[in-house]
C-alpha cells in the first residue's frame, strides 16, 4: 500500500467557526432571548465571544475530557458553548430538559458532569435537583448579572457573562486529534435507561458536510434557517455546525415553540427554512391557516424525528407551496441518516407529495442494509422489509460507558442496529415501516402502525392518530387506533375505520378506535406508544374483532 502525500490536518469543531468568522463574517445569528426581546450578532462577533468563553472555562478549572452539561433552549449562548467546550478538548453534554427529573439526575451522574450551564427557565428545576447532581459540579446561569433573580438558593452560582468578561477574545485552539470527544447526547430512554452517544470532532464535521450535500437548497448565503429541533437533543440536526460552514443565517427560537410564536418569528425574520418534528408543524400549520398565509419567506420545511404524515406533507406542498424535506435519523447517527432530495422542479405536486412520504435517500457517509431475523441481507426492491442497519463515520461505535447496551447494538460485522424496520427501493428510497417494538404482529403477519396512522390522519375530523399493538387471544396482537378529534369534530369510530379500510387489506384494519383528549408525548416530541400501551393495557377487543 502506498500512502498519499497529503497533510494530515485534523477535522476540528472550532475551525468551523474560525472559517465562518473569516469567510462569512456578516452572516447573522438571531436569537429570541430567554430574558425577552431579540439578540442579534454576526459570526464575526460570535467568534471572539467563543474565545472568551474558552478562556473562562479553562479559568474555572475545566480540563480536557471533562463533561460540561447544558440545560438550555436554542439561543446564542448555547451555540457558543457548543464551540468553546469542544474547542478546549472538553465535552459539551446537552441534556434534554423535558426528560423526567429522575432521568436528568441519572444522566448527569452517569456522565459525571463537572459543570452545568442552564437557562433562567430551568433555575427552579436545577435548584430542586442540585443535591442529587454529581458532587462538586459547578453551576453556571446563562444570563448576565442584571437578570439574576435575587433569591435563587444556589450556593456558588456562576454567571455566564461574568465568565466571559475581561477574557482575551483570541483563543489558540489546540490541534486535538480529530477523534477527540466533542459532545455527548443521551437517547430519550423510552425503553430502559437513556444511553449516551459520544460524538467526536471528526464525526460532527463529517456529518455537517454530509448534511449540506444532502439538502443543498437549505444552505448558503441566501438562506436563513430556524432550527425548532433543539440544541439540547440530537445536535439540532447538526445545524450549529452546518450553518456556519455554509454561511447560512441562524434564527434561534428560544423557549416559545407554539405555532403562533413561531409564525411571527419566521415572518418577521424572513426565515427561508425551518426544521422540526411533526408535532411542531401541526402547530405552525394551524397558525398559517388562521393567518391565511405562510410566513413571508418560508420556502422549505424539514420534517423528521417521526414519520411526516401524508396529510401534513400535502398541506405544506399543496396549500402553501412550501417544499417538504422528509428526513430520518437517530441520536446515534449524529443524527441525519436520510432525507428527501428528488428534483422537485421535475415533479407535479401529486408526485412531490407521494415521493416525500418516503424518508428519502441516505446521506453521504451512511451505508444501509436491511436484514431478516437471521441477519441475512434482504434485497433493496421496495418490497422486502427487515431491520435497518447502518454504518458510517458519524454512526456511534458504542454507547458511552455502557458495555451491555453496546454489546446488543451491533451485528457481527460491526453494523449498528437501528431498531427500525424498513424497506429500501431500487432507487435508494428509504421507507420506514415502524420501530421494531411498535410493529403490530397479527397472526404471524406484520402491520405497520405508520401506515395506519397516515390513513387515519387523512380522515376529515382526525387531528392526531396512533396505532398500537394490544394482545389478542386469537391473533397474538391486533391494532387499536387511538384518535384525538380535531376541534369541533364529532367524527365517529365507524367513519374512521371505513376511511382506513379504503386503502389497506381488511386484516390490517384496526379492530377498534378509542377517542382521547391528547396523545402522550415523549421528551423528544414523539407520540409515546409505551404510555399508550400502558394506558390501554386492560382494554378488551370487541367480541367480533378480526
Ligand atoms: P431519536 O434518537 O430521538 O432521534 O429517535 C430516533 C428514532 O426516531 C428512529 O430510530 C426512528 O424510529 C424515529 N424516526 C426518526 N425520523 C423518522 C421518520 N422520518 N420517520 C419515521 N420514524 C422516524
Amino acid at each position: 500500500m502506498l500512502n498519499g502525500l497529503m497533510m494530515d490536518v485534523p477535522l476540528s469543531i472550532p475551525r468551523i467557526m474560525d472559517y465562518a468568522a473569516s469567510v462569512h463574517p456578516d452572516t447573522r445569528i438571531i436569537s429570541a432571548a430567554v430574558e425577552g426581546g431579540l439578540h442579534e450578532y454576526s459570526y464575526a462577533e460570535a467568534y471572539p465571544r467563543i474565545g472568551q468563553l474558552a478562556h473562562g472555562l479553562v479559568a474555572m478549572g475545566v480540563k480536557p475530557g471533562d463533561r460540561v452539561a447544558t440545560l438550555a433552549w436554542n439561543g446564542y449562548r448555547h451555540f457558543e458553548l457548543y464551540y468553546a467546550v469542544a474547542g478546549i478538548g472538553a465535552v459539551c453534554h446537552t441534556i434534554n430538559p423535558r426528560l423526567f427529573p429522575d432521568q436528568i439526575v441519572y444522566i448527569a451522574n452517569h456522565a459525571d458532569d463537572r459543570v452545568l450551564c442552564f437557562d433562567l427557565t430551568f433555575l427552579p428545576l436545577v435548584a430542586a435537583l442540585a443535591p442529587r447532581l454529581p458532587a462538586g459540579i459547578k453551576l453556571v446561569l446563562l444570563t448576565d448579572r442584571a437578570h439574576v433573580p435575587s433569591e435563587h438558593g444556589l450556593e456558588g452560582l456562576l454567571i455566564y457573562e461574568d465568565l466571559l468578561a475581561g477574557q482575551p477574545t483570541h483563543y489558540d485552539w489546540p490541534d486535538l486529534p480529530e477523534t477527540t470527544a466533542s459532545s455527548l447526547c443521551y437517547t430519550s430512554g423510552t425503553t430502559g435507561e437513556p444511553k449516551g452517544a459520544l460524538y467526536s470532532h471528526r464525526s460532527n464535521v463529517l456529518h455537517s458536510m454530509g448534511a449540506i450535500l444532502a439538502t443543498p437548497d437549505c444552505y448558503g448565503t441566501n438562506s436563513r434557517i430556524l432550527p425548532v429541533v433543539p440544541l439540547f437533543h440530537v445536535n439540532a440536526w447538526g445545524l450549529p455546525y452546518s450553518a456556519p460552514l455554509s454561511g447560512t443565517d441562524l434564527v434561534f427560537p428560544g423557549p416559545k415553540l407554539d405555532g403562533a410564536s413561531l409564525f411571527t418569528l419566521m415572518d418577521e425574520q424572513r426565515v427561508t427554512n425551518a426544521w422540526g418534528v411533526p408535532t411542531i408543524w401541526g402547530g405552525l400549520l394551524a397558525a398559517m391557516r388562521a393567518a391565511g398565509r405562510k410566513p413571508a419567506a418560508l420556502s422549505i420545511v424539514g420534517i423528521g424525528g417521526a414519520a411526516a404524515p401524508k396529510s401534513m406533507i400535502d398541506a405544506f406542498e399543496r396549500d402553501f407551496g412550501i417544499a417538504v424535506n422528509h428526513g430520518w435519523g437517530m441520536t446515534e447517527l449524529s443524527p441525519i441518516g436520510a432525507v428527501s432530495r428528488e428534483p422537485r422542479s421535475k415533479q407535479t405536486v401529486d408526485q412531490r407529495i407521494e415521493a416525500r412520504q418516503s424518508q428519502g435517500k441516505r446521506t453521504y457517509g451512511i451505508e444501509m442494509k436491511i436484514v431478516d431475523d437471521a441477519g441475512r441481507r434482504l434485497p433493496h426492491d421496495g418490497v422486502a422489509s427487515g431491520e435497518l442497519l447502518v454504518r458510517g463515520g458519524f454512526v456511534i461505535s458504542g454507547y458511552y460507558n455502557n458495555e451491555k447496551a453496546s454489546a446488543a447494538a451491533f451485528d457481527s460485522d460491526g453494523w449498528f442496529r437501528t431498531g427500525d424496520v424498513a424497506r429500501i427501493t431500487p432507487q435508494g428510497d428509504l421507507i420506514i415501516m415502524d420501530r421494531t417494538k411498535d410493529l403490530i404482529k397479527s397472526g404471524g403477519e406484520w402491520i405497520s402502525s405508520i401506515v395506519i396512522e397516515n390513513l387515519a390522519l387523512s380522515c376529515p375530523g382526525v387531528a392526531q392518530a396512533a396505532a398500537i399493538a394490544l394482545p389478542h387471544p386469537r391473533w397474538d396482537e391486533r391494532p387499536l387506533l387511538v384518535i384525538v378529534r380535531a376541534e369541533g369534530s364529532e367524527v365517529t369510530r365507524e367513519a374512521v375505520l371505513a376511511h382506513v379500510a379504503e386503502a389497506i387489506a381488511r386484516w390490517q384494519v384496526p379492530d377498534d378506535v378509542m377517542f382521547i383528549e391528547a396523545l402522550p408525548m415523549t421528551a423528544t416530541g414523539k407520540i409515546s406508544k409505551l404510555d399508550l400501551r400502558k394506558r390501554f393495557a386492560d382494554y378488551q377487543f370487541p367480541s367480533d374483532s378480526a
